[in-house]
């Protein structure tokens, strides 16, 4: 069994119409880039390409509310004036004509590794999204993304399959509490995320980003957040974590299915990141040899910043080797 790659030029196709300073750096090129750089390398020829498909209503409202699903349905017969009026209700994200379209993919693309994945097509794969899905919740957009991929994938997993315990591992820089929000009472979904977190000053600046958010009720437990309150983080930071943290609970846990929110802004080289150390590859080894136990891995990428897209192929190549 190889690995799935999940790749649809279709979901570059929408950007900014307007001038937003928080929403200038999501740009169609760092989907394209990441795309470029598996086919430069020859990576993508040794996966195998599975199409992407467009989540349907009842996927999408697996995480999300009716009332906002129908009101993102509305968006493509927005004028201009209507999409940036519409836009100001949320935090950090813009809509245009063809994003509930790119989002119906995103969302799709993962059900379709989930598939792949449970039908013992391929043992993991990868999924270049636009757009991402960490931050957005039930009932809003959030953050650059408008439904929360990897949250719809879980319980995609778990009412399709039958599967008890999902693993969802957030590596991205900044914390993905849609995804906390949406499991932090579920027993049956771990999430874990690493995040800059500098005593609430980082993006999303919320309380409950910090360690101390652990799960509610029957969920107590089974939400982990380590939140670095310093920049400058090295790989022997990660590493530490990963051994001592992640690993320890991973294995006790043991998932039937592992799903990674892999924004590549926690790459070496870009601007978000203030890592002090040269290359941060091992990390990503490390992910892959994690994957090769009796774990399912399925890695659904959202890279979230272009100018983390040199690096980020770098880190890319290192996780499909
Ligand atoms: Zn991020």
């Amino acid at each position: 069994m190889g690995t799935a790659l999940l790749y649809d030029e279709e979901m570059t196709k929408y950007k900014l119409l307007w001038v937003d300073p928080a929403c200038k750096i999501e740009v169609p090129e760092r989907l394209i880039v990441s795309y470029e750089a598996l086919v430069r390398s020859g990576l993508s020829d040794r996966c195998i390409s599975i199409p992407a498909r467009e989540a349907s209503d009842s996927e999408i409202l697996l995480v999300h509310s009716e009332l906002y699903l129908e009101a993102v349905k509305k968006t493509p017969y927005m004028t201009l004036e209507d999409l940036k009026e519409f836009t100001l209700q949320f935090g950090d994200v813009y809509f245009h004509p063809n994003i509930y379209q790119c989002a119906k993919l995103a969302s799709g693309s993962a059900l379709q590794l989930v598939d792949s994945v449970m039908t013992g097509k391929v043992r993991n794969g990868i999924a270049l999204v636009r757009p991402p899905g960490h931050h957005s919740m039930h009932g809003a957009a959030n953050g650059f993304c408008v439904f929360n991929n990897v949250a719809i994938a879980a319980r995609y997993a778990k009412q399709k399959y039958g599967v008890k315990r999902v693993l969802i591992v957030d590596w991205d820089i900044h914390h993905g509490q849609g995804v906390q929000y949406c499991f932090e009472d579920d027993p049956s979904v771990l999430y874990f995320s690493w995040h800059r977190y500098e005593h609430q000053n980082f993006w999303p600046n919320l309380r409950e980003s910090d360690y101390d958010s652990v799960g509610k009720e029957s969920g107590a437990g089974f939400n982990i957040n380590v939140p670095w309150n310093n920049v400058g983080m090295e790989n022997s930071d990660y590493l530490s974590v990963f051994c001592h943290v992640l690993l320890p609970v991973a294995y006790e846990f043991c998932p039937d299915l592992v799903l990674v929110c892999a924004g590549f802004d926690s790459a070496i080289g870009d601007p978000e990141v203030h890592k002090k150390t040269e290359n941060n590859d091992n990390i990503y080894a490390f992910y892959s040899s994690f994957s090769k136990g009796s774990y399912l891995n399925i890695v659904c990428l959202h890279a979230l910043l272009f100018c983390a897209l040199r690096k980020t192929s770098s880190s890319q190549l290192k996780l499909a080797e």
